[in-house]
């Protein structure tokens, strides 16, 4: 993929951009790597300087930047603005807590003893230039909530970020330079995911992350096993929305039409298939496919847009082949399914609602990345956690009920990273983030997000 700016809304090619060649690579690695000896000496309190400075930044920059974010893969432009928001709220969470999440860990005095030491305990120390393989759906958002712990753990970044957002990767690098991070500490990458390998193996980097595809999660896990490098993978999802009858009905069906649909439907976290108990299947569909009929499709500069284009051309036509594919093997479509005939131009899918699910069809196991749900009616609590199990993915789930029992045992059968009891699934600085499964492994935000790139390190004294 040729790196970039095509405004999905119109199809047109605003800029493209040529790839950082070798010699430039070379000396963003080398900057990051000779940064790293230094930066990782510095105390808490200036990288938390540093940090608040670029959330500042980021806030002054907002409108911008938002704008920036919809042009380059067409998000609304007031989801683009609580994303940057969003942004500049974790910046400024990871400089007040960074310090106590790295305190070091105290053994209890008897196991101390036990070791034969006088005294120990663990240190969590920052690992190296960390290199980060990001991908368009939230541009912003996806990079910080990385580079925020890793800077502030003391770690350098690279990012590699889609080859279909460079104006928002080239922001970022330059945000932290403003900020006064040393040269070097957080950079952009321009390069095609052709050349993630060789920076991967280059001895100097000490790990990765990767937020995309399953696919591509794999291919770089491959060459980091390859390596013996440590990767945190946070891949694709098909997160269930389970309702049962005691659920408050009303609510669950806006916050539904709002799971399904934010970010023009293309979120890992967003609740993909919709399984409903049979007291409440009809009601149900008949309200959330009302809702989603009613979304104002259209330019997502428009304030009042609700669903704007895909981000791409390629995956609008990979959603319709999954819809397609759907009713060919008998799907049945209760409203959507196909291109706004009022939007030629730009990548437009209607949102779409889908019942008559079966095993066979692909829709069953993928991802859609797109404003389309899938319904399934089922019978009881153990049919619910049944169908939800059945998925390939495993990163969040979302659970309507007022029954405790429901929950006790949603939150002990649900293959997770997340239950979600009558409300959606959200990421929140305090609170980690990732899935089990092949939505990927480790975690991030919180003190499990920023210890993932630390070398827990035991300090054992006589
Ligand atoms: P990709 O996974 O292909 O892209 C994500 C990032 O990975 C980009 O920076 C991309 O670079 C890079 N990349 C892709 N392949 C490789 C590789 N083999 N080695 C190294 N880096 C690689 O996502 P797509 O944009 O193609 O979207 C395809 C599907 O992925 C979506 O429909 C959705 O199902 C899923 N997805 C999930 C996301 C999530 O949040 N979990 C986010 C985005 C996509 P480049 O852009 O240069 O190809």
């Amino acid at each position: 993929m040729a790196i970039a700016t095509v405004n999905p809304a119109t199809g047109e090619t605003l800029r493209t951009y040529d790839a950082h060649g070798e010699e430039e690579v070379e000396r963003r690695v080398a900057a990051a790597h000779e940064t790293f000896r230094r930066y990782r000496t510095t105390s808490f309190a200036e990288r938390a300087r540093l940090m608040r400075r670029a959330a500042d930044l980021l806030d002054e920059d907002a409108e911008d930047i938002a704008r920036t974010m919809t042009v380059e893969m067409g998000k609304p432009i007031t989801a683009a603005r609580a994303e940057a928001a969003k942004c500049a709220k974790a910046m400024r969470w990871y400089a007040d807590h960074a310090e106590g999440l790295l305190a070091d860990e105290y053994p209890a005095q008897a196991d101390v003893r036990d070791s034969g030491a006088d005294a120990a305990r663990v240190l969590y120390r920052p690992l190296g230039p960390i290199l980060a393989v990001m991908p368009w759906n939230f541009p912003l958002w996806q990079v910080v909530r990385f580079a925020a712990p890793a800077l502030m753990a003391g770690n350098t970044g690279l990012l590699k970020h889609a080859s279909n957002v460079p104006r928002t990767a080239l922001y970022l690098g330059d945000l932290f330079r403003r900020a006064g991070f040393p040269e070097g500490c957080f950079q952009t990458l321009l390069i095609g995911s052709g050349a993630v390998e060789a920076v991967l193996r280059d001895r100097r980097i000490a790990a990765a992350t990767l937020t995309g595809s399953e696919p591509a999660g794999r291919s770089v896990a491959a060459v980091a096993g390859d390596e013996v490098k440590k990767t945190v993978l946070e891949l694709g999802g098909s997160d269930p929305y389970i309702v049962m009858p005691s659920a408050d009905l009303p609510r669950a069906v806006k916050t539904a039409v709002t799971a399904r649909v934010q970010n023009n439907g293309q979120s890992c976290i967003a609740a993909k298939r919709f399984i409903v108990h049979t007291d409440v299947y009809d009601d149900f569909a008949e309200r959330f496919t009302a809702a989603m009929n009613a979304l104002t499709v259209g330019d997502p500069l428009d304030e009042s847009t609700d669903v704007g284009p895909l981000a791409t051309e390629q995956g609008r036509n990979d959603l319709e082949e999954l819809v397609d594919d759907a009713v060919r093997e008998g799907a049945t479509v209760l409203c959507g399914g196909g291109r706004p005939e009022d939007r030629p131009h730009g990548w437009y899918y209607l949102p779409t609602v889908l019942t008559g699910i079966t095993p066979g069809m692909r829709i069953h196991r993928e991802e859609t990345f797109g404003p389309v749900a899938t319904l399934y009616p089922v019978s009881d609590v153990e049919e619910a956690v049944a169908v939800a199990n059945d998925s390939p993915f495993g990163l969040s789930s979302n659970v309507w009920t007022r029954d405790r029992a429901d929950v006790d045992l949603f939150v002990r059968d649900l293959e997770a990273g997340g239950v979600f009891v009558n409300g959606m699934t959200a990421s929140h600085p305090a609170l980690p983030f990732g899935g089990v499964k092949r939505s990927g492994y480790g975690r991030e935000l919180s003190g499990h997000g920023i210890r993932e790139f630390c070398n827990a390190t035991t300090l054992w004294q006589r």
